[in-house]
């Protein structure tokens, strides 16, 4: 690694713990500085595609996420009413080639401890409480500011601070997310023995009802209705909103009600998509993960495309020798049509559901991006 030898990175999420390991692999002294007191991460569950797994791997954690995680080949699709009848089982594309399961569930608190400890192996160092604010750009360093004190020079800042990304405004991107239109409820439940693979309803109440295993003996369940505020709602009113919902579904639903009403943790978030459409860095500084793009997770790319944008950068950071033109240039025209190809699509996705869109080939489109991402990154 010669084009850098100390790092800072802000955020902790997938996109930051990706790039902290391959950085800290070949030597680079790497800080991260996470704004949360610690690594309890929001959310229930996550839904891992191949081409996430497959980045695992190449971090060094594939083996304990297969071992905390519930792998699978595919998707069952079931009507709504009576009995939420199985219309039809399909098979997943293996996007992260045959060496992986088309996809693994699994609890994020799980994922993250398991990439937090590879991390900390490698050397790099955590700083919590500690809110990226500031930096400012000299010639062959940038200068950080954070919880409004200076921390010191590196030799490149990583923004992977999410979809509220401070770095991104800093250094004078004015791309945000906008919001699709859906949000989703989603709990963490019980798994009934019957589901082996991700199950969804299209129909009903809401657009759609679905919960993918994340182990032998649990599952994330979520609901994916018109957009609502519902911010002002206590734990226990969203508990009970998503109960009340998922009573017009049969089948697994029963069981995922009853622990509805035992001690649920149940979130509400809005989807919303982005893409910074040009340079992802500015100078001496580059955001990579949600900070450059997001999407609603109607295909569960977000994370995948994360990890793939640290994989990229880190190893162009090592076959270069310095911080030029070149490396960027190289890094969007791998990066940018990748990311753009999942957030349009997982948009577009959405949209017909939204509007209904009976004649929508979604199958189709989903399998093209899948062949798309089953290309390595
Ligand atoms: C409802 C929902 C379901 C989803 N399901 C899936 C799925 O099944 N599969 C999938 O692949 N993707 C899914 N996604 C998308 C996925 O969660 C994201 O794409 C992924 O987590 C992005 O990771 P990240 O590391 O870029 O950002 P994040 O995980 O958001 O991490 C950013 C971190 O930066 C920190 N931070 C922010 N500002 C600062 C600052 N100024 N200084 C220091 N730290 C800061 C934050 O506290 C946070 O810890 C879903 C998204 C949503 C909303």
């Amino acid at each position: 690694m010669t084009a850098v030898k100390k790092v800072a990175i802000a955020g902790s999420g997938v996109a930051a713990m990706a790039a902290a390991i391959q950085l800290a692999k070949r030597g680079v002294d790497v800080e991260v500085f996470e704004k949360k007191p610690d690594l309890t991460p929001l959310g229930s569950g996550i839904t891992l595609q191949g081409n996430a797994l497959r980045v695992l791997d190449q971090l060094g954690v594939w083996n304990d996420v297969l071992e905390q995680g519930y792998p699978s080949d595919g998707l069952v699709i079931r009507a709504p009413g009576p009995g939420a009848p199985v219309v039809m089982s399909l098979p997943e594309a293996k996007t992260g080639g045959p060496d992986y399961p088309a996809s693994l569930g699994m609890y994020r608190p799980d994922l993250t401890r398991i990439l937090h400890a590879a991390a900390v192996a490698q050397g790099v160092v955590f700083r919590f409480d500690a809110e990226l604010t500031g930096l400012t750009e000299q010639e062959k360093q940038v200068e950080l500011t954070v919880n409004g004190e200076p921390v010191g020079s590196f030799d490149l800042l990583i923004g992977a601070d999410g979809l509220h990304s401070t770095v991104r405004e800093l250094i004078g991107i004015d791309v945000r997310p906008q919001r699709t239109g859906m949000g989703a409820w989603r709990a963490f439940v019980s798994r009934p023995s019957e589901v082996v693979s991700s199950e969804v309803i299209y129909g009903g109440p809401v657009y759609i009802a679905g919960y993918t295993p994340t182990s032998e003996d649990a599952m994330y369940a979520f609901l994916v209705e018109p957009a609502q505020d519902r911010s002002a709602l206590s734990d226990e009113e969203h508990a009970r909103l998503m109960y009340e919902t998922s009573l017009a579904y049969d089948g697994p639903w029963n069981a995922i009600r009853a622990d509805l009403l035992k001690s649920p943790q149940v979130n509400y978030t809005w989807f919303t998509a982005h893409l910074v459409p040009d340079a992802w860095n500015r100078g001496r500084v580059v955001i990579i993960g949600d900070a450059a793009h997001s999407c609603p997770p109607t295909i569960a790319q977000g994370a995948a495309q994360a990890l793939e944008d640290a994989l990229v950068l880190t190893e162009l950071l090592e076959s270069h020798d310095q911080l030029e033109q070149g490396l960027w240039d190289e890094f969007h025209a791998r990066r940018l049509p990748r990311a753009a190809t999942v957030v349009e699509s997982s948009v577009q996705v959405g949209q017909w559901q939204i509007d209904g869109d009976q004649h929508a080939d979604i199958g189709g489109l989903v399998y093209a991006v899948a062949q798309k991402m089953a290309v390595p990154a």
